[in-house]
């Protein structure tokens, strides 16, 4: 049953005498069963003549003929059909004209599960076969795919999205499509690319899509640097498989929040690069958290991450490795401290999930005791980090110690002191502790 808002706003536009369609995502999530959150309408009339129908109105994209309506304080993009001129930048149409055909404003459209229209009467108005591909769960272009990915080369990301959000299938010709015109997707800009992948990653199934990417070749174009993981044998008992199938496992096993699932995809994004096998064949890859984090983070800001988020990711890359995390107490902290509070529970999801995607199955023993660890020491207020130390730069510059980076020295060697005890967090022993350090300083250079 179509919304009764909308059905006021089909009716009052019809009423006027003009023709108006719901159409789009809003359509293709009615026909799937699924939630609808925006909705679009189509309408011959004209941009000027949707102002005068409805009160409430923003000007969102009227030089492209789409206006906002606002209606019992939900919105709704009404956009006269339209049919777009020629492309020559594979991005965007030179120019855009109106049209007084519905099947104009169609036959523009990217597939055709987003070229199905449903009018006042909610009555299917399906040109190019839609209902039919939606049924047997496929993406297919309308008209020539060739055409179409030249005429704007973001559509071939599209397909691997809605493919990837819905469970469907790349129609065989739009996939070879793909295939041959994966390298427009250079002419896109980050930001656009970015948005897609976010939506690719946060999917049920993001790896669905991620290997479509690497199938498609698209993957070559947007991050080549991944294209290294793929078939790079560990050479591991630990791993059953290779970088990339690990990659994949633990993907589409950490929850869909797009900071983890960017962690989780660029994790191990350098093993190949820091591959050594020792005497026995083994293979190790010693400081891949370091590089992944620093390529990861590289790859990010190519693509115009916001710098919160790539800061986050880039954290969660770099502690990932559980065997480097030394579980005494003053370990524990510093694990803290590098990791922060706030982003203990996110590394402990990346943590379970790089375990699920191995084959050993050691079970998450040592994250839940590291998280236990980590409780308690929050819990008692144990001092974590320089500024929860009893002692400061003045205290210093009072004690008569010259300025300079031997005040950073000193105040780390503090905080690893108060990091191990933490009862000699107090004034006088952390003064008594840096004047021992000067009197050693001082008897060394003399
Ligand atoms: P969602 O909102 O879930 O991403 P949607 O189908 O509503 O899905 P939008 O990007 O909001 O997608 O676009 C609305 C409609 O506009 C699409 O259904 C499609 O008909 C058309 N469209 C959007 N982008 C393109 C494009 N690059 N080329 C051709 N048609 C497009
Ligand atoms: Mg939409």
């Amino acid at each position: 049953m179509l919304d009764k808002n909308i059905k006021y706003i089909l009716k009052n536009i019809k009423n006027h005498g003009y023709e108006a369609y719901l159409v789009g995502g809003a359509v293709r999530s009615f026909l799937l069963g699924l939630d609808v959150s925006d909705f679009d309408i189509t309408t011959n009339a004209l941009p000027q003549i949707i102002e005068k129908i409805f009160k409430k109105t923003i000007p969102t994209g009227k030089k492209f003929g789409t206006i906002t309506v606002i209606h019992e304080n939900n919105s709704y993009e009404i956009t006269t059909f339209r049919s777009d001129g020629h492309y020559s930048d594979g991005r965007r149409p030179d120019n855009i004209s109106f049209s007084d055909e519905l099947t104009e404003d169609l036959k523009r459209r990217d597939f055709t599960m987003n070229a199905i229209c449903m009018d006042y009467d909610e009555n299917i108005i399906d040109y190019f076969g839609g209902t039919e591909d939606i049924k047997n769960r496929v993406v297919r272009c309308i008209g020539d795919p060739d055409q179409r990915f030249n005429e704007d080369a973001l559509r071939m990301l599209r397909a691997v999205r809605f493919m990837t959000q819905l469970g469907f299938s790349l129609d065989e010709k739009t996939r070879l499509s793909i295939v041959k015109n994966s390298f427009l997707i250079k002419h896109i800009s980050a930001e656009r690319i970015r948005d897609e992948l976010n939506k690719i990653l946060i999917s049920d199934k993001p790896s669905e899509g991620i290997r479509t990417l690497i199938d498609t070749e698209l993957m070559k174009y947007i991050i080549p640097e991944y294209m290294n993981t793929v078939g790079f044998d560990q050479h591991n008992p630990y791993h059953d498989k290779d970088v990339f199938e690990h990659t994949m496992e633990v993907l589409d096993n950490i929850e869909p929040k797009l900071n983890l699932r960017l962690a989780a995809l660029f994790h191990d994004i350098s093993k190949p690069e820091c591959f050594t096998q020792d005497e026995n064949g083994r293979g190790h890859f010693f400081g891949h958290h370091i590089k992944s984090a620093v390529l990861g983070k590289e790859i990010m800001e190519r693509l115009k991450y916001s710098c919160d988020m790539i800061e986050d990711v880039r954290i969660l890359i770099r502690y990932h490795l559980l065997k480097e995390i030394d579980m005494k107490d003053k370990g524990v902290k510093k694990f803290i401290n590098n990791v922060g509070i706030e982003r203990l529970d996110d590394m402990f999801s990346l943590n379970i999930a790089d375990i699920k995607g191995k084959s050993s199955n050691a079970g998450f023993e040592k994250v839940e005791v590291l998280r236990e660890k980590c409780r308690a020491i929050i819990e008692n207020k144990e001092p974590l980090s320089k500024k929860d130390l009893n002692i400061n730069g003045y205290d210093l510059e009072a004690l008569g110690i010259e300025k300079g980076s031997i005040y950073t020295e000193l105040l780390d060697k503090a905080l690893d002191l108060v990091l191990e005890y933490p009862g000699k967090n107090t004034k006088e022993e952390l003064t008594e502790y840096i004047l021992s350090l000067i009197n050693n300083k001082k008897g060394l250079d003399s």
